[in-house]
Order: structure tokens, then C-alpha cells, then sequence
């Protein structure tokens, strides 16, 4: 079952990307490495609750 999900930066809090994700498979919130346009660089990004 996969579920919607919204990666937020976590840096400055801007929600960049909407991704899905398999939840039995990542039971607690995943977290990835993306690029921020509003920082312009590449940060940690992780499920929003
Ligand atoms: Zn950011």
C-alpha cells in the first residue's frame, strides 16, 4: 500500500516535494537528500507528519 507523502526541507521549512511511499516497507518517516530552491543547495528533506 503506498501512501502520499510531503517532504519538507529541513533546514527552512519550505515543503519542496510530494512523493508516495510504501508503508510497510517504511514504517517511520523516511528522510532524502534533495535539492531546495530556496536555499539553492542540497538539503535533508523528511515526511511531513
Ligand atoms: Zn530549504
Amino acid at each position: 500500500m503506498r501512501e502520499n507523502i510531503t517532504l519538507k526541507c529541513t533546514e527552512c521549512g519550505e515543503e519542496n516535494y510530494i512523493s508516495t511511499k510504501n508503508k510497510s516497507k517504511h514504517p517511520t518517516r523516511v528522510e532524502y537528500k534533495k535539492f531546495c530552491p530556496r536555499e539553492n543547495k542540497m538539503t535533508v528533506h523528511r515526511e511531513k507528519k
